[in-house]
């Protein structure tokens, strides 16, 4: 990985409270606040602005790591990487009739954008010399702490609800991880963690509970900015889970502007969930702060089925700031974007990017977003580590074939 040594140089000032705005140093080991709330990276934005140009980056490779000065990382030596490159943004004009983007997070080491959290999570976990790890997962994130954990020379614990897809519990134990499934819902799995902590001397990457995650999915948003020439869509489209990637966009987005990089104007920031389970939405239509914990959590798009999320108020105040909104869609209508796309773009999603499709859909037909408007879809996973329709055309190469039969 190309990482311009060179001019490695950290700009963290602080660490603090998303909650209070109390401070922290950025030298030590920290989970959430003392108002259990959780904790946010500060940068010296105006020395950065001096130090770093656009053209700077230009010279750069097309990683994460491109943007150094905006993450925490101090010694370039405690980067555990597995190449974290820029994911394409395409264009999908057969979906729409306005202007539609898809960014294809599945190109990502361990098939998911969660490698960019826990890249910049287990690198800073090496920096404080934190030796093992934990987390709770619906497959994706302790996929990628597994891989990354595994490169650190770090052991590592995952625990995963027991009808986590079976592709993610072996992806994850093939990686090396001390890895297990649970009779119960991510939130069950997240207080398995929480109170092994002692017991066990883990470190707990549960998502937002500790600092860092945010900072490389940041990296989300800061990418989508280079890659559009410093000029951002209309409207995002994310799958809302824990949020991080949606906090750290919106992180993103704010630092860029006190750099002066981009102007004030905010894409709108579109929070997808399913019916079942639609905390965010609820609390969004509901005009409140924060979310209530969600009852009897389903979907087939799993890496969205998070009944209870710690910055939940930080999500609902991201879409609030921006203008955006929080749209709920069935499974059914997951399913049918899912085919969709693949049939019409030669894309195949995973069920949580096909839900950002449903929602653009379900939006265009109610006014919420308008053709006019540039739309960028997250698509957070391969659709390969998904379940697809079985196919049974079989031909008998023993007998002679009718060729006419093979069109329908
Ligand atoms: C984790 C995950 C999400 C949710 O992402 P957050 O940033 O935690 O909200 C969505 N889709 C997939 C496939 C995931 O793994």
């Amino acid at each position: 990985m190309n990482l311009h040594l060179e001019n490695w140089k950290n700009y963290v000032t602080h660490l603090e409270c998303s909650k209070t705005g109390n401070r922290y140093p950025h030298s030590e080991v920290i989970g959430l606040s003392d108002n259990n709330a959780p904790i946010l990276v500060k940068y010296d934005l105006a020395s950065i602005s001096k130090e770093l140009t656009k053209e700077d980056l230009k010279l750069r490779g097309e990683n994460l790591w491109r943007y150094s000065e905006l993450l925490p990382v101090k010694n370039h030596e405690n980067v555990v990487s597995l190449g974290e490159n820029f994911t394409p943004l395409i264009p999908t004009p057969n979906l729409g009739k306005g202007e539609l983007f898809i960014k294809d997070e599945g190109r990502l080491p361990t098939g998911s954008f969660k490698a960019r959290g826990l890249c910049m999570a287990i690198s800073m976990a090496k920096e404080l010399n934190i030796k093992r790890v934990a987390i709770p997962t619906n497959g994706n994130a302790g996929a990628a702490m597994a891989a990354y954990a595994k490169r650190a020379g770090m052991s590592s614990y995952v625990f995963c609800p027991d009808d986590t897809p079976e592709i993610n519990i072996r992806e994850i134990a093939m990686q090396g991880a001390h890895t297990w499934s649970v009779n119960g819902l991510i939130t069950d799995c997240g207080k398995i963690v929480r109170e092994g902590v002692e017991e066990m001397n883990w470190f707990d990457v549960s998502t937002l509970k500790e600092p860092y995650r945010i900072e490389g999915k940041k990296t989300m948003g800061l990418e989508l900015a280079d890659q559009m020439n410093w000029k951002l869509p209309d409207v995002i489209i994310y799958p809302t889970g824990g949020g991080t990637g949606l906090i750290g966009m919106v992180k993103a987005f704010n630092e860029l502007e006190e750099m002066g990089w981009i102007d004030s104007k905010r894409p709108r920031m579109v929070a997808v969930q399913s019916t079942g389970c639609a905390p965010i939405v609820k609390a969004y239509d509901e005009g409140n702060e924060a979310a209530e914990f969600w009852e009897n959590a389903e979907t087939v798009a799993a890496g969205i089925r998070v009944p209870a999320a710690v910055g939940d108020f930080l999500i609902l105040k991201g879409i609030r700031e921006t203008n955006g909104f929080a749209s709920a869609v069935t499974d059914e209508s997951i399913i049918s974007a899912r085919e969709i796309v693949a049939e019409k773009e030669g894309l195949l999603l995973c069920p949580e990017g096909a839900a950002t499709y449903a929602a653009y859909l379900q939006e265009i037909q109610s006014g919420r977003i308008s053709e006019k408007e540039s739309v960028v879809l997250f698509n957070c996973a391969t659709g390969l580590k998904y379940p697809m329709p079985k196919v049974n055309n079989f031909i008998d190469c023993k007998s002679k074939i009718d060729y006419s039969s093979l069109r329908a």
